[in-house]
């Protein structure tokens, strides 16, 4: 983080397969990390992956508002609706992490009633296709003090499942509704989806070139979107070029906006407070 210019991230553990067969689905991971170096991290809620929510979603969801009620944790997630394998994943044959969990399912309305009742936004993980994006809107306009971040702004992995997806779309969503936002974690230009064969990452006009629909949607509303890095336990040596791929996008944006997008609107988002 020093070396990358990092003052502080958001770190959310996760449950192990051996403790989640020993009955956990709760990590006190991010408590340990702030204990030792407080300055650093944010607490984050235990991440809703494979196997602890993608097994039991309604006792992670439970677990999780108890441990957040009680302890005070600003941030939640990321949780796992809809989740393809990571190309990582898709390489090692893991198909156990092509996950679906519908958003509005019973697990969907305890997080989003609780989030709207708290205050605390969360974030999702929710591949881009079509048939998913009027199952959010409901969500979303059901519950609008529910403050909904959904990870990897444009990441299509699937083309042809994702035809209404576009710039206008996100500007619609976020024209409509006031409690979604996006965090600005994917792949670079040259990254390609080894299901698909085709590259995901459908911000870049090419190598550190961002499409200009992008840019202009990020700079008319900048604290609807947030810098990340999403940095997993198994890949925390690729910190040096995620954080090139996060600059190299941001400095496609106008200088203040790029401050916003990088700090300020997460400060404003987690602690109702300007940075
Ligand atoms: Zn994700």
């Amino acid at each position: 983080m020093d070396s990358n210019g990092i003052a502080v991230t958001a770190f959310s553990p996760q449950v192990g397969k051996k403790k989640y067969a020993k009955g956990n689905l709760w990590s006190d991971g991010a408590r340990r990390a702030v204990g030792i170096d407080p300055a650093r991290y944010i607490p984050t809620s235990t991440a809703g992956i494979y196997p602890a929510f993608s097994e039991q979603p309604l006792a992670f969801v439970e677990q999780t508002i108890a441990y957040v009620s009680e302890q005070a944790y600003p941030l939640m997630g990321e949780f796992e609706f809809r989740h393809y394998m990571s190309p990582r994943q898709y390489r090692r044959g893991e198909a156990y992490r092509d996950v679906t969990i519908a958003i509005d399912s019973e697990a969907g309305q305890r997080l989003f009633a609780f989030a709207e009742l708290s205050g605390i936004p969360f974030e999702i993980h929710y591949e881009i296709e079509d048939a998913l994006l009027d199952p959010l809107e409901k969500m979303l306009a059901h519950y609008p003090k529910a403050r909904v971040i959904w990870c990897h702004l444009g990441q299509v992995r699937y083309r042809t499942r994702a035809i209404n997806y576009d710039p206008d779309y996100v500007r619609k969503l976020i024209e409509t509704y006031p409690n979604i936002y996006f965090d600005l974690a994917f792949g670079g230009a040259d990254s390609v989806y080894p299901g698909s064969g085709e590259h995901h990452a459908t911000v870049w006009q090419g190598t550190g070139v961002v499409r200009p629909e992008w840019v202009q949607l990020i700079t008319d509303y900048p604290y609807r979107f947030l810098a990340a890095l999403d940095m997993g336990g198994d890949r925390v040596n690729e910190i040096n070029q995620h954080t090139r791929n996060l600059r190299a996008f941001i400095n496609n944006l106008p200088p203040e906006t790029r401050e916003v997008v990088a700090y300020k609107a997460a400060w404003r988002l987690l602690f109702g407070e300007e940075f």
